[in-house]
């Protein structure tokens, strides 16, 4: 095997899903409940613990994490997730725990978002790309950004589920769901939104329901907002939310009509794209990010 033997975590709000191998052809996984943060990194140890027995010593790690977290290397809490609604998980240090348990090997520590772009890029629709963007739109909304072939960070990291978004109260009364800001583009386009505004399961609402005007609507604001500041080449849209397909078409007419030439997209159909590792994102651009650290 030409590269070595590297570790996984794609830490969700939901689940963790651990993994280790040397590339999306060689991965073994094991998925499990976020519980508690004790239990949680237990498991995940027990994983790892497990796969080394039979395998040999995983050389690096990358987790990929739900947010906010501190992906900052110089900062004394590096590796903790931060003021998250998720109970029991604000202020966790999710990092130190693992990478002790594996030897204090090189550990890269990254949003879910950033990674699964990351991944996307490596062996994805985002392969020789620069500049590009990856949503998710799930029971959250996160984004994350590679900009000039580099992973965006600053103060924090892109937090693009928080955007702030044009709201018609005639045609959408929701009042928005996200914990810190109410009806931002997460508590407004997010699943649970769409969950607690049509009070259904989303993936049951039919395809020429008005929520999916509402929603391709709130997710092409967000998009127009970010090609208006980054300036991407494309947008990978993931998530349990984008599994229904007929948005994808509903969005890019709606970008492409509301930004109204200003900036011409020339191939809507590859600007706006679905994942190419598909729910395999996350877990597999932890793992490229764990090979880089070997670089
Ligand atoms: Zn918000």
């Amino acid at each position: 095997m030409d590269s070595p033997l590297v570790a996984a975590i794609e830490a969700g709000g939901t689940k963790f899903v651990c993994a280790a191998g040397h590339g999306p052809d060689d991965i073994e996984e094991a998925r499990f409940p976020t519980t508690f943060p004790e239990e949680t990194i237990a498991r995940s140890i027990e994983f790892f613990n497990e796969v080394q027995a039979r395998k040999g010593k995983v050389n690096a790690i990358g987790i990929g994490t739900f947010g906010p977290a501190d992906v900052n290397p110089e900062s004394s809490t590096f590796g903790y997730i931060k003021n998250t609604p998720k109970a029991d998980w604000s202020n966790t240090d999710l990092a130190s725990p693992i990478r002790a348990a594996l030897d204090g090997i090189p550990l890269a520590f990254e949003t879910d978002v950033n990674a699964a772009a990351w991944g996307e890029r490596k062996w994805g629709a985002a392969k020789n790309l620069n500049d590009f963007i990856y949503i998710t739109v799930g029971t959250g909304i996160g984004g994350g950004a590679v900009s000039n072939g580099k992973i965006v960070h600053g103060i924090s990291h892109p937090e693009m589920g928080h955007l702030r978004i044009n709201k018609d109260d005639s045609v959408d009364s929701f009042e928005g769901c996200c914990p810190f800001h109410g009806d931002c583009l997460e508590g407004l386009a997010s699943g649970t939104a769409l969950q607690q505004r049509w009070s259904q399961d989303p993936s049951e609402l039919p395809i020429e329901h008005l929520a999916w005007e509402i929603e391709s609507s709130y997710l092409a604001d967000a998009i127009i907002n970010i090609t208006l500041t980054l300036s991407p080449e494309r947008f990978i849209l993931g998530g349990g939310v984008m599994d229904q397909e007929h948005l994808f078409p509903m969005i890019r007419e709606r970008v492409t009509s509301r930004l109204a030439k200003y900036i011409d997209v020339p191939e809507p159909e590859k600007f706006i794209v679905p994942p190419g590792l598909g729910a395999q994102a996350g877990v597999l651009g932890s793992l490229a990010l764990a090979q880089d650290m070997l670089k």
